[in-house]
């Protein structure tokens, strides 16, 4: 389907009132994650009559909707999460963005939204990026980029919404763990899962947030970062955290990772580590790993490294498991060899200081 070209003309509206440039370099000497927002907002409307119209980058601004807009009683709504970065050179880059665009709309389709043109997807993202360009932090931080689509329609009855608000939003970081790299702690929990077969795990979309919560706390009550969820029919099969998909790095230089089974969501990071792994000579084999088998593993020495990944925290180590019978450390409860290597040539390329052989680096300005 080719995209009207009117669609693609986004109407630029620069702020009025920016942040004013002290108070910004200010707030990057102490970059959290999530807390901090740029001066725009890109934001594209959708009517069932009309189709996509109206594509803006303006002013952040709260949106006005109806107390009966049925995203707030029935969650119909996705979001992604991307990253620009700022090499040495200047170069404003984002990473592989159209993996980005198409699995948003792997989301909407399942939860019965419409499709939003790529060309769409990407043009709001660069028009934002373009805008806010001087909101790219230097050096390790990035600016983190939400596209999220939501249903806008007044209305109560339980359908699709004819209405939708597509929308990007932006918000410098630095690390998104506290502790910065330092290794994780995990949370297995026994009695929560986070997606069943033929739910929604697959989809990003808020309300698999929702519900990862409570697990969430629970493992903030036993001390840990993070939860690692089991699947759902069995409870045995390790599956992946609340926002980061994992991996094993055994000691015969094999490489697991459980497969795409439809309840575990596709990420683009999972993705590219399979790609650097083979690359860098380990075997990726992605297979149902269960729970059992980790601890075992971990024990005799047969697992090396865990690690967890996404855009948000890049890599994180995975240095002790806690879980209802006990604890196991993982390796020395450090970050091990191929984790720190992977991780370093993941921000290698998407900050240009490693060779993008695979061409995922998208260069949208230059400062
Ligand atoms: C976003 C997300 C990931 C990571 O996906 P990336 O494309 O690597 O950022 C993993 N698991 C879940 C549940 C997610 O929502």
């Amino acid at each position: 389907m080719t995209t009207n070209p009117a669609l693609l003309d986004f109407q630029i509206v620069p702020n009025a009132s920016p942040m004013p440039e002290a108070e910004r370099l200010a707030a990057f000497e102490n970059l959290g994650f999530g807390t901090l927002f740029t001066d725009h907002m890109a934001v594209v409307h959708w009517h069932v009559d009309k189709g996509w119209h109206s594509p803006e980058v303006s002013a952040r601004k709260p949106f006005q909707i109806d107390p009966a807009a049925s995203v707030l009683h029935y969650a119909q709504e996705i979001f992604e999460g991307m990253k620009a970065y700022k090499g040495a050179d200047g170069r404003i880059t984002l990473f592989r963005p159209e993996e980005n665009a198409r699995r948003f709309n792997k989301s909407a389709e399942r939860m019965a939204m419409p499709d939003v043109p790529e060309e769409l997807f990407l043009k709001a993202v660069e028009e934002l990026v373009k805008i806010d360009a001087k909101w790219v932090p230097e050096g390790e931080g990035s600016l983190y980029l939400r596209p999220f689509m939501f249903a806008s329609e007044a209305f109560l009855g339980v359908r699709p919404s004819r209405e939708y608000i597509f929308c990007v939003i932006a918000s410098p970081v630095g690390p998104y763990f506290k502790g910065g790299s330092k290794p994780v702690t995990l949370w297995v929990s026994e009695h929560y899962t986070r997606a069943a077969p033929g739910g929604t795990g697959a989809a990003k979309c808020g309300g698999n947030y929702a519900a990862s919560l409570l697990a969430q706390k629970e493992a903030a009550s036993r001390g840990c970062d993070q939860v690692v969820f089991l699947d759902a029919a069995e409870h045995k099969w390790i599956e992946e955290l609340g926002g980061m998909n994992v991996f094993f790095v055994m000691d015969d230089n094999t490489v697991v990772t459980p497969p795409l089974s439809g309840t575990i969501l596709p990420g683009i990071t999972r993705a590219s580590i399979i790609k650097l792994a083979n690359e860098n000579g380990l075997k990726v084999v992605e297979r149902p790993y269960s729970f059992d088998e980790w601890m075992a593993d971990a024990r005799s020495g047969k697992l090396r490294e865990a690690f967890a990944c996404g855009t948000a925290a890049v890599v994180a180590a995975i240095g002790t498991v806690r879980h209802p019978g006990g604890e196991f450390v993982i390796g020395n409860a450090g970050t091990g060899i191929e984790t720190e290597k992977l991780r370093n040539q993941l921000t290698g390329i998407q900050r240009g200081s490693v060779a993008d052989v695979n061409g995922w680096v998208k260069e949208v300005t230059r400062v």
